[in-house]
């Protein structure tokens, strides 16, 4: 566990950053669905109940040892057994499970002219299309509205040209279709 000399609790990554006078690397930590982020470090005690709980196992810790979501290792079925395993009032289930969109970056097989559909035949929502692009490649299209963040087209792609990002506002509404209810 990493000792931050502030207690660990109430610092985020990007003031560890600062503090340590380098500014913070890479994108912000995916924490797990429901999670309020306002709230996670401060509260968050690395107990691991939530990592234990996952039948997925796509928690591991990460910076600081605060569990983190590892989409390589599978996607979220939004079972939301991590937030029942919680003893801290960390999560909300009245909220959209997180704001997560995927995108899909030009090191993508099919605009190297090489077929692959691997993270459309992946997705559950039918969140990603391919249209036709100059020269006889494809460009992968996901559709935002449908996108519900569960990953499950990350560890499908071979190349790994999907990358799962924050958005300033959940951009669905409703529980994803393949929710455990
Ligand atoms: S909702 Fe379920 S599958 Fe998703 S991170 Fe939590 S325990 Fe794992
Ligand atoms: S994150 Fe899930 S819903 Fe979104 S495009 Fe990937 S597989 Fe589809
Ligand atoms: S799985 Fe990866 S390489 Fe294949 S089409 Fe999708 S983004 Fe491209």
């Amino acid at each position: 566990m990493a000792d931050d000399g502030l207690d660990g609790r109430s610092i985020d990554r990007g003031r560890r950053g600062l503090l340590r006078g380098r500014p913070a690397a890479g994108p912000a930590p995916i924490h797990p669905p429901w999670s309020r982020p306002d709230y996670f470090t401060a509260l968050c005690t690395r107990c691991g109940a939530c990592a234990a709980a996952c039948p997925e196992a796509i928690l591991r810790p990460g910076d600081g040892g605060y569990p983190e979501v590892d989409f390589t290792r599978g996607e979220c079925s939004f079972c939301g057994a991590c937030a029942d395993a919680c003893a801290e009032p960390i999560f909300d289930r009245t909220a959209p499970p997180w704001a997560l969109r995927a995108s899909v970056s030009p090191s993508c097989l099919a605009v190297q002219r090489v077929v692959c559909r691997s993270c459309q035949d992946a997705c559950p929502e039918g969140a990603i299309r391919f249209q036709p692009a100059a020269g006889g490649a494809a460009h992968a299209r996901i559709d935002e509205a449908a996108c519900t963040g569960c990953g499950a087209c990350v560890a499908a792609c071979p190349s790994g040209a999907v990358t799962l990002t924050h958005q300033t506002a959940p951009h669905k509404t409703g529980s994803p279709s393949h929710a455990v209810r």
